[in-house]
């Protein structure tokens, strides 16, 4: 499905993406998308700041924006590896993959 040679592409770190303590400047495909919008970063300082993890609902509430807006949103981070979730009775429960390389590797805040 996805072609190898575009992971060499990188991005310019959106300006509300804090440097982190490296001056990496350019973020890969994959971080891109996690922090490419503002508002899905949002979700994801939200995620970072929960210990739980947050329902759909709780982010709504959180974050500010509409059901179809988070849940648009959640499974592009979990498409890539950004959130993990658990199911928790009728709701889904997202937590932040920590370990992902985002977050690990390239140092993108949250
Ligand atoms: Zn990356």
């Amino acid at each position: 499905m996805s072609d190898k040679s575009i992971e060499s592409i990188t991005y310019p770190r959106p300006k509300w993406v804090k440097a982190s303590v490296t001056s990496e400047e350019e973020l890969c495909p994959d971080c891109f998308k996690v922090v490419g919008v503002k508002s899905r970063y949002t979700i994801v300082c939200a995620l970072g700041k929960s210990v739980d993890g947050l329902t759909v609902t709780e982010l709504t509430e959180k974050v500010g924006l509409r059901q179809p807006t988070i849940t648009h949103h959640l499974n592009i981070l979990r498409g890539v590896d950004a959130v993990s979730t658990v199911r928790q009775g009728r709701e889904k429960l997202y937590s932040l993959n920590r370990n992902a390389h985002c977050f690990e590797e390239c140092q993108i805040p949250y």
